[in-house]
């Protein structure tokens, strides 16, 4: 192993000791010899693989592990910023996403992009995709067993970017971020936590599409994101 690959690997494992300390709620360092040997016992940190968009993307491959590979034409694995401080999850590809291959390009795409553009970012800045990388059949709802197939994959994207913030877009992508039933309604306005990733649920630009009134909500979410974001900086 050359000393690159070494400092890398070294590098690799100290970033896994702390995301699993984080993971279970540590937000300092106790090193008493009393802590570490409670630490001792607790064994082994669990191994997070420190993957790429790309090593995800070429294990999704051409992905046939749910109903909906029959009838899609293209895998919306999500486009951005692979470093982003902030990841948008939509729930899933439509007609004009399945036939380009990339998230939010309709025109709900259109209104995300606006949204973007208003918190003075651009789409290169931040990342996005969705809960489920195929187009459902007549873009019906997705179904549990297919957002449960999908979901890991999304996990380990974020795993890869660790974004400081997700913006959840609409019912499906807070709700399986959050692992809650909780209606949307009730979610937004207010930030909730996902693997220690500070998360603002907000209505899903269709959805403002069809109810502009909603408009106004979403304003308020984002500026609350814009404060936490450049607070953040
Ligand atoms: N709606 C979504 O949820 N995602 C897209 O990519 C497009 C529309």
């Amino acid at each position: 192993m050359g000393d690159n690959q070494a400092f890398n690997r070294t590098l690799a494992e100290i970033h896994n000791s702390l995301r699993f300390l984080a993971d279970h709620g540590c937000r300092g360092f106790d090193c008493s010899g009393q802590s570490l040997a409670i630490l001792e016992k607790w064994g082994k940190a669990p191994q997070y693989v420190c993957e790429t968009l790309e090593d995800i993307a070429a294990d999704l491959g051409d992905c046939r592990r749910c109903r909906l590979a029959r009838e899609r034409t293209s895998i919306v694995f999500g486009n951005g910023n692979s470093q982003a401080r902030l990841v948008f999850v939509g729930e899933g590809p439509g007609f004009e996403e399945d036939r380009q291959g990339k998230p939010f390009v309709g025109a709900a795409g259109q209104l995300l992009s606006r949204i973007i553009e208003a918190i003075k970012l651009t789409r290169s800045q931040v990342y996005i995709c969705n809960i489920i990388k195929c187009r459902p059949p007549g873009n019906r709802n997705p179904e549990s067993d297919e957002i449960n197939t999908c979901f890991p994959f999304l996990e380990r994207q974020i795993a890869a970017i660790q974004p400081d913030f997700i913006c959840a877009l609409g019912t499906f992508a807070a709700q399986t971020l959050l692992k809650t039933a909780t209606p949307i309604s009730r979610l937004r306005g207010r930030f909730h936590q996902y693997q220690g990733i500070k998360v603002l649920p907000t209505y899903h630009p269709a959805y403002l599409l069809r109810n502009p009134a909603k408009k106004r909500d979403v304003w308020e979410d984002m500026k609350m994101l814009m404060k936490e974001y450049r607070y953040e900086d």
